[in-house]
Order: structure tokens, then C-alpha cells, then sequence
């Protein structure tokens, strides 16, 4: 989606600290209307830290924080974002429809109710009371009272957990069609496919810092991890000290290994074991690039003092 739509909210160079532990450490981050952005990192990263500050909820001690060019401390602006925490605690007597009702009547232009509860797919649990529905039917109900503000901000932290594939997919597509509108989504999730599906860009957190902040493929990208695959004899102890192999095992008559630069390891390959057949060279998932990635700036990072 366009990366250049209009900046809803940003920080710039903010640092947060919980006593000893930094958990930001000048983290620059715009927010784009039309933008769905995957906030990615593994725990502890400083993800619901930086959530906690666009929503008000938190203080930085330096940089700045603005949502719609205000202090996201005040009332005003925060009447144009919408929410859908992890721990969402709504009262369990209240009838759907009437939840719905409540919150959308904080707003000061919401969404008819029935076009709420079409785009999160519950116009069939308004009249049951929340407490008694399933873990799924609620997590859908707070993505309807997320949107029913009609919030040109919209914050879902792992909105799809508990979700069954229909519910996922048609979850995502709200989204999308949001996102299309011209809301910006920030989304935070453990499942990276997920990310790679619905994030228009995505960024990376670890240990309080952006690592890396692009488009899906250009996370890829980044981590440039291929594997090979092929039959040969060689010794995986021999093909490990070669440079570029990041790890090589057997499998039977294979040898698969992963490399960062697979030209030349190839090439070295074909030269060693003229007998060498079945190559195959295939791109790291999603899944791979994105562990690579928190690994390597794990340990750049790693302070022995830290840990002593
Ligand atoms: P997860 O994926 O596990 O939800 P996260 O990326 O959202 O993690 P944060 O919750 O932002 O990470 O936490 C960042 C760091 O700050 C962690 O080391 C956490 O233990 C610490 N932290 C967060 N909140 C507090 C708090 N209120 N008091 C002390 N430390 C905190």
C-alpha cells in the first residue's frame, strides 16, 4: 500500500526504561495512513512498550511520541484510534449488541452497529451475553468494538490467536479493506506468514531497537539464508569449514546446508565431488530469515556485563 499516505502518529528517537532495564533504545517508527505495519520481535522486545506510548498508556523519558501531531496523553487524540488488546477485560453480563452500542457511543462518528458486526462477522451474537461465548466469538467481538469507532488508527495485538482458519481469513480481509480506506494498522504477531499476508511493511524489534524495517521481501532480502540440497559424498565436517555455510548436515545420500552466499558454495560443490547430482538451491522462509535475524542482533548485542 502507499508508504507515503499521510503520518498519523510517530516516534522519534524514544527511549523507555523500567529501572535497570532499557527496553527502547531510540526507536524512530512512522505510522502511514492506507499502511498495515507488522510490528515483528521475539519477547521482551519493547513491542507492547511502544503500543503502551502511541496509546497514551505510557510516558518516554526522551524522544517524542505524537499521535494526529498531539501528545497522545490527551483525550483528543486518542478518540481516532481503535484497540484490540490481548487482555481485553469487557464486562461479561453485557450483551453483545449493547457492548458495541457503549463503545461506539465514545466516539464522535461511529459506525452503524450492524456494520460493525458485519466486518468482524458476529451479526449472529449480538442478543448473547460476552462472558458466555467462546474464546474465538470474543476475540471477534473486541475486533468489532476495535473498529466501531471508526478509528483512522487501528492497534490489533495478536488479533488472530484463538481464531480458526474462516474467522483468520475473513479477519484479514476486513483489514485489508480497512487499510484501503485509508486507516492505518498496526499489528503485532508471532505468526509471520501471517505478517507476510496482511503487512504492507513490517518491522523488526529486538532488544528495544529497529533491526530492520521494509517490505516482506526485503526482510527476506536482508537475510540473504538459501538452502541446498543435493546427493554427493563429501564430508559435512570437511563442507563446514567452508566460508559462506552457515550449517550443513546429512540426510542418507543428501547433503542439505544452509549458506549466505550459495554462488560460491555451490561452485566449490561442483569442484569438489564431480560425481555431486539433484541440486536443488531454495530461498529461507519467512520463518528462517526473520530467527536469523533476531539471532545475529541478539548476540551483536549481547552485553557479558548483562548477564553477569
Ligand atoms: P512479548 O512478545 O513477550 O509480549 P514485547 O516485545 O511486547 O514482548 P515488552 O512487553 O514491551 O516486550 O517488554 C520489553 C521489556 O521491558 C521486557 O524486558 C519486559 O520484561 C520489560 N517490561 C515491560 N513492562 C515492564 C514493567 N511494567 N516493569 C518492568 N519491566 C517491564
Amino acid at each position: 500500500m502507499d508508504a507515503s499516505g499521510e503520518v498519523l502518529a510517530s516516534l522519534r528517537g524514544v527511549r523507555k526504561r523500567y529501572g535497570a532495564l532499557q527496553a527502547l533504545d531510540g526507536v524512530d517508527l512512522d505510522l502511514h495512513a492506507g499502511q498495515v505495519l507488522a510490528l515483528l520481535g521475539p519477547n521482551g522486545a519493547g513491542k507492547t512498550t511502544t503500543i503502551g506510548l502511541l496509546l497514551g498508556l505510557l510516558r518516554a523519558d526522551a524522544g517524542q511520541v505524537r499521535l494526529f501531531g498531539q501528545d497522545p496523553q490527551q483525550v483528543a487524540p486518542r478518540r481516532g484510534i481503535g484497540v484490540m488488546l490481548q487482555d481485553a477485560a469487557l464486562p461479561p453480563t453485557l450483551k453483545v449488541g449493547e457492548l458495541l452500542r457503549l463503545t461506539a457511543s465514545y466516539y464522535p462518528a461511529p459506525r452503524p452497529l450492524a456494520d460493525s458486526a458485519a466486518l468482524a462477522g458476529i451479526g449472529d451474537l449480538l442478543g448473547r451475553p460476552y462472558g458466555k461465548l467462546s474464546g474465538g466469538q470474543q476475540r471477534r467481538v473486541q475486533f468489532a468494538i476495535a473498529l466501531c469507532g471508526r478509528p483512522r488508527l487501528l492497534f490489533l495485538d495478536e488479533p488472530t490467536v484463538g481464531l480458526d482458519m474462516p474467522a483468520r481469513q475473513r479477519l484479514w480481509a476486513t483489514v485489508r479493506a480497512l487499510a484501503g480506506e485509508g486507516v492505518a494498522v498496526v499489528l503485532t504477531t508471532h505468526y509471520l506468514e501471517e505478517a507476510a499476508q496482511l503487512a504492507d511493511r513490517v518491522c523488526v524489534l529486538v532488544r528495544g531497537r529497529i533491526v530492520s524495517d521494509g517490505s516482506v521481501d526485503a526482510l527476506r532480502a536482508r537475510v540473504e539464508t538459501r538452502r541446498v540440497r543435493c546427493r554427493s559424498a563429501l564430508e559435512p565436517a570437511t563442507v563446514a569449514t567452508w566460508p559462506g555455510v552457515r550449517e550443513v548436515h546429512r540426510d542418507g545420500a543428501w547433503l542439505q546446508l544452509a549458506s549466505d552466499q550459495v554462488e560460491m558454495v555451490v561452485r566449490r560443490l561442483l569442484e569438489a565431488d564431480p560425481a555431486l547430482a539433484g541440486l536443488e538451491v531454495q530461498a529461507a522462509g519467512l520463518d528462517e530469515a526473520f530467527c536469523d535475524l533476531t539471532r545475529d542482533q541478539a548476540v551483536a548485542s549481547f552485553d557479558p556485563r548483562e548477564a553477569a
